[in-house]
């Protein structure tokens, strides 16, 4: 794929097309999951869409050691090793001709290169439902931003067809590369993930005075925005960080907010993808603590709930 394909907004890059979700925006809803991600949270769970790359995932627990892969390989990326297999992440280029001869299914491409309208035709397959029930199309990620032309591009075609439109972002993105998709949104989630800029720092890789510019930018816009807050023990479940957090949604003018409880559902992903997983130990939240920070929130008369499917 030409690069500057991807840069046109002609291809994009996806990880994923999930159907029927309810925790994402109004209604019925189908999302899109970009590949490409400008932070590195360390508590994510798709590390998989980071890199805006194709990417091999490796599962070595249905990895039954046969080789088959290390001649399909004319890189040379693969070896065998220990029963089952090394992927060079610094020579495999993500092809994936080894994943045509993996027939115990260890091997799997994350990301798939696809046309506005592949994916549009993919996103409005259940019109009919968006239709019933007030619902239709979010874009997330990784980060959606990222493709800024492509989400530009498929968002105009969305809109055209009078869907509802949804983003789901970490808010880290230049302004002019995030103002067309903003106007093309008719929500907006903006992730919170931690309120201070040393923190974000050390947490995600980025400070986030950038985030805080973009969502008093989107707020004077009078977007519908809801902030989601992803509540990580040991990380922002402290008073002084949901302080900030309510702080940064009152000022700003945003009444709800999203709680999104820390989950391992996607640890073995970051084996898979061959990065080294920081949060490897840490348990979700207590029922105490999510109550805890829902007070907070909700003290300071903001509607909070906990939901969403992301964290
Ligand atoms: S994805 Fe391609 S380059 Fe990477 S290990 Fe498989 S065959 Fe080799
Ligand atoms: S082809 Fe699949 S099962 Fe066989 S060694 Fe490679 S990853 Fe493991």
């Amino acid at each position: 794929m030409e690069s500057g394909k991807l840069r046109s907004g002609e291809f994009g890059i996806i990880t994923g097309i999930q159907k029927f979700t309810v925790h994402d925006g109004p209604g019925v809803r189908t999302m899109a999951f970009f590949k490409g991600c400008p932070l590195q949270c360390k508590w994510c769970q798709n590390p998989e869409t980071w890199d805006i790359r194709p990417e091999l995932l490796h599962n070595p627990g249905e990895c039954i050691g046969c080789g088959k892969c290390v001649t399909a390989c004319t890189k040379n990326a693969i070896t065998i090793a220990e029963k089952s297999i090394k992927v060079s992440r610094d020579i495999c280029n993500g092809c994936g001709d080894c994943t045509k001869t993996c027939y115990s299914g260890a091997l799997k491409i994350s990301g798939t290169y696809m046309t506005v309208d592949e994916v549009f035709d993919k996103l409005m397959e259940d019109e009919i439902f968006y239709k019933k029930s007030g619902g239709g199309i979010t874009l997330s990620g990784g980060e959606c931003t990222v493709q800024n032309e492509f989400a530009i591009n498929l968002l105009k075609k969305l809109k055209r067809h009078k869907a509802h439109t949804a983003i789901e972002t970490c808010g880290y993105c230049h302004w002019e590369n995030f103002k067309g998709i903003i106007e093309l949104a008719d929500l907006v989630l903006f992730d919170i993930k931690v309120p201070f800029d040393e923190q974000s720092r050390v947490y995600t890789g980025h400070g986030n005075s950038l985030i805080l510019e973009n969502l008093r930018r989107i707020s004077e816009m009078e977007k519908d925005i809801v902030i989601r807050f992803p509540l990580i023990p040991g990380v922002n479940d402290d008073k002084e960080s949901l302080q900030a957090v309510a702080d940064i949604a009152v000022r700003n003018n945003i009444t709800r907010l999203n709680i999104l409880p820390f989950h391992q559902a996607g640890t073995s992903k970051w084996q898979a993808i061959g990065r080294p997983y920081p949060f490897e130990d840490l348990e979700p939240p207590s029922d105490e603590k999510i109550d805890a920070a829902l007070e907070l929130f909700l003290s300071c008369g903001l509607d909070a709930s906990e939901g969403g499917s992301k964290a």
